[in-house]
């Protein structure tokens, strides 16, 4: 009996997502907020769950976390549904509207490939151009049918997309356009207004990056209610937990306390992005968001990349070709895992093993400190 004969099409080349247990101490890989949650949401969180019925089943709408989320974006509660995590409401839009092609640029987050495979969609990545901005023009050739996704900012390039050249394509686009927002909170753009304006339009957001909530599996999209009540035939009913759901609804009760720390990420990432930019050999790119991608040169990020692990700290590996060739990304962490971050950094690019699969040209122009 061969279970492979078994599959649907398209999961056989599918392999499962991994995820390496990390024992390091500074974790600096996956765009997570490094703050716990706040004392106050904390304590008001474990007072509510008391009183928690957990025997029995959630509320399949999320209602009370879907009124605050509508008080906080200003839109009909109709326009709002919520995920176990937005990976879900990729997974739910591609099932709902993903016939065709699925399109986005590249490179961007990697579940919408995933994810589209899965549906039984055919996934379709348009190269950047080499300033990393969109090739609206392509992306509007081949998605004519099917799902347009947009990352804004983009993961991992972390710039935001020309706002036109996203106009361009939601006006002309005759099918669906995803604008994912999951890092809306660092860059504060949004393409949210437009909502009401473009049937066609669907915002997608996050618990986990700056609200802090990665664990606990919230996202949300926002479209309008044609869009919204085809998608609801496809949600599973239980679909957000009851403990997420109230931890979501007391964190964003609490929103003002997390602006702080938002803002303090914010002021890091400037700070890091500077630091880089003086390390010979390294380019760091302008980011909008919590984290930074950043190229080496004349060096193998897979060295690197090893160095950092064995010093115990784990960043982001990405290319080995392409326009992300040589790249890595790093998660804004707290001021302290940042400092450390740089020091190994610095001095791991400063020892012999590393400098000598350097062939750097400019280390004079720029020195180490
Ligand atoms: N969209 C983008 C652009 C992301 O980078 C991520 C997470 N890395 C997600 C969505 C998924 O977020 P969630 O934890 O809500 O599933």
């Amino acid at each position: 009996m061969n279970i492979k004969n078994m599959l649907r099409d398209g999961i056989k080349e599918l392999v499962p997502y991994e995820v390496v247990p990390f024992e390091g101490k500074v974790k600096l890989d996956a765009m997570e907020n490094p703050y716990d949650l706040h004392p106050l949401i904390k304590d008001e969180f474990l007072r509510e769950l008391k009183g928690l019925a957990v025997n029995r089943y959630p509320d399949p709408m999320a209602s009370e976390l879907r009124i605050a989320l509508s008080l906080y974006l200003g839109v009909d509660r109709e326009m709002i549904i919520l995920g176990n995590g937005s990976d879900e409401l990729i997974l739910d839009l591609l099932l709902t509207f993903g016939r065709g092609k699925i399109v986005y640029p590249e490179p961007t987050f990697a579940m919408y490939e995933i994810l589209a495979k899965i549906a039984g969609a055919e996934p379709v990545g348009v190269p950047l151009r080499e300033d990393f901005e969109l090739d609206a023009e392509s992306i509007l050739e081949v998605g004519q049918k099917g799902i347009i996704f947009i990352t804004y900012p983009n993961n991992p390039t972390g710039n935001l997309f020309n706002q036109e050249a996203i106009i361009r394509i939601i006006e002309e686009g005759s099918c669906l356009v995803v604008v994912d927002e999951a890092y809306y909170e660092f860059s504060g753009k949004t393409f949210l207004p437009l909502v009401k304006k473009y049937p066609n339009l669907v915002i997608l957001r996050t618990f986990s990056k700056a609200f802090g909530l990665a664990g606990a599996r919230v996202g949300y999209l926002v479209a309008n209610k044609e869009v919204t009540g085809e998608i609801l035939k496809v949600k599973l009913p239980y679909n957000l937990n009851a403990i997420s759901q109230l931890l979501a609804t007391i964190t964003l009760r609490h929103g003002n306390l997390l602006r702080e720390r938002i803002d303090e990420i914010t002021s890091e990432r400037e700070r890091v992005y500077k630091e880089l930019q003086e390390i010979p050999c390294i380019t760091p790119y302008p980011s909008k968001t919590n984290f930074i991608l950043f190229k080496v040169e004349n060096l193998r990020n897979r060295d690197l990349f090893d160095l950092l692990i064995k010093e115990g700290i784990l960043i982001r590996n990405l290319g080995e070709s392409g326009i992300l060739k040589n790249s890595l990304r790093l998660t804004i962490g707290k001021p302290g895992e940042n400092d450390i971050f740089l020091e190994v950094f610095k001095k791991i690019l400063q020892e012999g093993d590393i400098v000598r699969l350097m062939i750097c040209s400019d280390t004079s122009s720029k020195p180490l400190n």
